[in-house]
């Protein structure tokens, strides 16, 4: 099945192809862990979660590396303002070593919530320190650095390609059109790898260097991370699309500075979502973050569902009509498939797997496809759903196919079809019966944290995961809902 997708670097809908056959090395810029993760940031890493989905569908291994940014963010993407872990740990009274902690068990509570596959590697800025500098130095002994006022900072006119990315004009860009706010630079838009001068006197993490104690660009962690775990080329790498212009342009020139080779082949980046007050912002005073909306009495599906009817380079307009609307399909979706399993005499189990495309009648069958073909050309969820909502309203449509081709593509859409079929309540019950007989008391304490999480009460489910740790049972949360094991 040959996959399109829409590349940035060359503007156009390109064939995919792997450097190795049947593996994609997926590099995705992570959070920044300061603050909970806005339903904007949510909504690239559920694109991403698509992403990786349909690259699986299609038939590669996926190997996804995502980045945890826990030092060196500043509030502007270029060099100024200050770093967002400092003003995180300021406002909430925390060190800044206890706020990425915080923040990034809140991220992946979050993604797990939306039903977001956990990447291979998740790999954090500050546990890359060594590499980052390993990266400075080979820049500097290519000639591309060079200090200034403390800090050292890469020279864009040394990198001939630099802004091909975003489609920078190179003679306006050497021109210098911004206003010049850091003295040391030679050209405005030079970029600092590593802050010894720091304008953060009281930056708590802080490093021994070559160059003097400080610590790294944003820029150069995805650089020097993604080159670690995936090697100095790559198949894709993603982020939103205001990372177009500073932030992916620089890690370009970063890694292709350092090895002189292509580093990425595809570029995809994901429109905004938006308010429609504006742009989301904490600053602007209109963040909405998941736990908001489950305040409000939503599932987090209802939220992907939302997600999902719109394609990922289109900007969406959140507003809490909208989401409702989202969530009455959704529910509706559900009812029409239960209503089919009731209609077939099929449990659900029976129905998915991947081998069900082979017992398809005709029509179901060209749905499937039509639905393939979709996710096969850049992604087309929102075109994949309307087919799907199509067939489920064709009376004359074969209950048990409709069953089999929901679930099927339910492997793409991720809203757990199957345990909403089953009334699962995330728990899998399949690995609570079977194995091991795990004593009745501690099922009941499995279901109880499983209630908590729901509820959002993330003490009370690590209270509860504490007590089971000492009767011997791990849990993990995963993709597919909760599943213990014996330690
Ligand atoms: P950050 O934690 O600020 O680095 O952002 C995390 C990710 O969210 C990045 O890939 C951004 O491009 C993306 N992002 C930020 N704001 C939005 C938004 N309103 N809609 C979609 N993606 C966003
Ligand atoms: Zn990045």
């Amino acid at each position: 099945m040959d996959l399109y997708l829409h590349n940035t670097l060359t503007r156009s809908l390109d064939r995919f192809e792997p450097i190795e056959e049947g593996e994609v090395r997926l590099y995705c810029c992570g959070p920044t862990v300061y603050n909970y993760a806005h339903i904007g940031n949510l909504r690239t890493y559920v694109f991403e979660d698509l992403l990786r989905r349909v690259l699986e569908r299609a038939g590669y291994r996926v190997h996804h590396v995502m980045n945890i940014t826990d030092v060196g963010h500043l509030t502007d993407d270029g060099d100024d303002g200050e770093d967002k872990m400092i003003i995180g740990a300021r406002e909430r009274g925390m060190s800044v070593w206890e706020i990425a902690e915080f923040f990034t068990d809140a991220f992946f509570r979050d993604s797990d919530l939306l039903n977001n596959t956990r990447p291979t590697e998740v790999p954090r800025a500050t546990e890359h320190i060594a590499e980052m500098q390993e990266l400075i130095a080979t820049l500097e002994a290519k000639g591309y650095t060079y200090q200034a006022g403390g800090n050292v900072y890469f020279e864009i006119g040394k990198f001939a390609d630099y802004g091909r990315l975003a489609l920078l004009d190179r003679q306006q860009l050497m021109a210098g059109a911004r206003i010049e706010v850091d003295e040391g630079k030679r050209h405005p838009h030079d970029f600092v790898l590593w802050f010894t001068n720091s304008k953060f006197e009281h930056q708590a993490m802080q490093w021994d260097s070559p160059w003097g104690r400080g610590y790294p660009g944003w820029h150069l962690e995805c650089s020097a991370m993604s080159m670690k775990y995936l090697g100095d080329r790559i198949d894709i790498h993603c982020g939103g699309v205001d990372h177009v212009n500073v932030h992916h342009t620089n890690e370009i020139a970063q890694s292709e500075g350092a090895t002189g080779k292509k580093w990425v082949n595809y570029w995809l980046h994901a429109e905004f979502l938006i308010m429609p007050s504006g742009r989301m912002g904490k600053s602007k005073g209109n963040m909405v973050t998941l736990s908001t909306l489950v305040e409000e009495g939503f599932d987090p599906l209802d939220y992907r569902y939302f997600l999902l009817t719109a394609h990922y380079r289109t900007q969406l307009t959140f507003s809490p009509e909208a989401l409702a609307a989202a969530r009455a399909a959704r529910r509706s979706l559900v009812r029409q498939l239960r209503d089919a399993a009731a209609r077939s005499g099929a449990a659900a189990d029976d129905l998915a797997g991947g081998s069900s495309r082979d017992r398809l009648g005709p029509t179901a069958r060209a749905t499937l496809d039509a639905i393939d073909d979709a996710f096969m050309h850049d992604l087309n969820a929102p075109k994949a759903l309307g087919l799907l909502r199509a067939m489920l309203n064709d009376d004359t449509a074969d209950p048990a196919d409709l069953l089999r081709v929901a679930l099927d593509a339910d492997r793409v859409f991720g809203l757990r079809l199957a345990d909403e079929l089953r009334g699962d309540d995330g728990v899998r019950d399949d690995r609570v019966r079977d194995g091991d007989e795990l004593p009745e008391d501690l099922v009941a304490l499995i279901r109880e944290r499983e209630q908590a999480r729901r509820d959002r009460d993330y003490a009370a489910a690590d209270r509860i995961r504490d007590r089971l740790r000492a009767a011997g049972v791990r849990i993990e949360d995963g993709p597919d809902g909760t599943v213990w094991k014996r330690e």
